[in-house]
C-alpha cells in the first residue's frame, strides 16, 4: 500500500505542555510517533511516498479563513506579548460559539482552542500543513486510481472542528480527505476507530447528508471529549440520521469493539457510499498510555479486514495512538489485515 508521509516536516511541531487533571505532564503527541509508525510501514514492505503540496485549498474546504490565518500566524503574534509563554496556550474561552470574534492574540487563542492539549509553537504550522498535505495526497491518489492509500498524518486531526483546535488536533485531516473524495463521489463515509470520539469530524459534517460519520470510542460520559460522542447525537437538519456514535464501556476488548464495528459497517453499507475514510487511531490498544479500551494487536488486523470487506476506495488517515512498545506492531497488524494478509 502507498504510505504518504513527509516525516521531517511533520516532526518539527513539538508540543511540550499538557495538563492532566490540572497538573503539568509531558505532551504525549510527540514527534517520535512518526518514526515508529514509519518504521513499521517500511518493515511491512509498504511504499513510502512524500506528500504533494496541495496548497491551502484542501484545508480551506473544511476550515474557516480566520481559523487558518490564526494557525499560520498566532505564534509570532503571541511571542510579541511581553512575558508570554513559549507556546500558545489559551487561558480564557467564550462560553458559546456565537460570541464576538476578538482582535487580541489572547482572545483569539481562547476562541480557536478548545483545551490546553494543543499548544502551538514556532514550527507547528509547518507540521500541521504537511500532515494535511499527506491526507490530501492520499485522497487524490484514491480518487484518481482507486487503490487504498494510508496517510501517516501527524499531528492528528479528528478533534479539530471547522474553527477550533483541541486534543492534539489542528486541521482535521480525515475531513480534508473526505472533502477531496467528494470531488468524485456523491457520498463518502468516515469510520473513526480511535479511542476518543471524533468530535471535530462529527461537528464539521453534522448538518450534511453527503458525508456519513461513524465513530467507535470509549463512552464520553467519563472520558475525553466529554461533551460529544453520545449515542443520541445523530446529526441535525439535512444531516439528521447521518451521524452514528457507538460509545463503548471502558476496558472493552476485541469482541465488544468488533460487534460495535459491525453495527457501524451495516450503517455504512446502507448509506452506499462511493468511498471510505478510515480515521485510524491506534489508542484503543490495551497497552496504550491512555488506557481507555483494550483492543489487542491481532484485533487491529480484524478491524482492518472488516473495513476492507466493504470493498470501497479507501483512504486510511492516522489519528491517535501513543508511544508504547506495540505502536508500530498495531499499525502493521491493521494494514496487513486490510490487505487480506
Ligand atoms: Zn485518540
Amino acid at each position: 500500500m502507498k504510505v504518504i508521509c513527509s516525516a521531517e516536516r511533520q516532526k518539527v511541531h513539538y508540543p511540550r505542555s499538557f495538563l492532566v487533571n490540572g497538573a503539568q505532564q509531558p505532551n504525549p503527541e510527540q514527534p517520535g510517533r512518526v518514526d515508529r509508525l514509519l518504521a513499521a510501514a517500511t518493515a511491512g514492505g509498504h511504499e513510502i511516498v512524500a506528500a504533494v503540496d496541495h496548497g491551502l485549498a484542501p484545508i480551506a474546504a473544511v476550515h474557516t479563513p480566520e481559523y487558518i490565518r490564526f494557525l499560520q500566524h498566532i505564534h509570532e503574534r503571541w511571542a510579541r506579548i511581553p512575558g508570554a509563554s513559549e507556546e500558545v496556550i489559551p487561558n480564557i474561552h467564550p462560553d458559546r460559539r456565537e460570541a464576538s470574534y476578538p482582535l487580541s492574540a489572547v482572545g483569539q487563542a481562547g476562541y480557536h482552542m478548545a483545551d490546553t492539549a494543543c499548544p502551538i509553537g514556532p514550527d507547528s504550522w509547518e507540521s500541521i500543513y504537511w500532515s494535511a498535505a499527506a491526507a490530501a495526497t492520499a485522497a487524490a491518489l484514491v480518487r484518481d486510481g482507486g487503490d487504498p492509500a494510508y496517510a501517516l498524518c501527524r499531528p492528528p486531526g479528528h478533534h479539530a472542528f471547522t474553527d477550533l483546535a483541541g486534543g492534539f488536533c489542528f486541521v482535521n485531516n480525515s475531513a480534508v480527505a473526505a472533502a477531496l473524495l467528494r470531488g468524485r463521489y456523491d457520498r463518502v463515509a468516515i469510520v473513526d476507530v480511535d479511542l476518543h470520539h471524533g468530535n471535530g469530524t462529527q461537528g464539521i459534517f453534522y448538518r450534511r447528508a453527503d458525508v456519513l460519520t461513524v465513530s467507535l470510542h470509549a463512552d464520553p460520559i467519563r472520558f475525553y471529549p466529554f461533551f460529544w460522542g453520545h449515542a443520541h447525537e445523530r446529526g441535525a437538519g439535512a444531516g439528521l440520521g447521518y451521524n452514528l456514535n457507538l460509545p463503548l464501556p471502558r476496558g472493552s476488548e476485541d469482541d465488544a469493539f468488533l460487534a460495535a464495528l459491525d453495527r457501524g459497517l451495516e450503517q455504512v453499507a446502507a448509506f452506499a457510499p462511493g468511498a471510505l475514510v478510515v480515521a485510524l487511531g491506534l489508542d484503543a490498544f490495551e497497552g496504550d498510555p491512555f488506557g481507555g479500551l483494550a483492543v489487542s494487536t491481532p484485533g487491529f488486523a480484524e478491524i482492518g479486514r472488516r473495513l476492507a470487506a466493504l470493498g470501497l476506495p479507501t483512504v486510511i488517515v492516522q489519528e491517535g495512538g501513543y508511544l508504547c512498545d506495540a505502536l508500530g506492531d498495531n499499525l502493521a497488524s491493521f494494514l496487513a489485515g486490510f490487505e487480506g494478509a
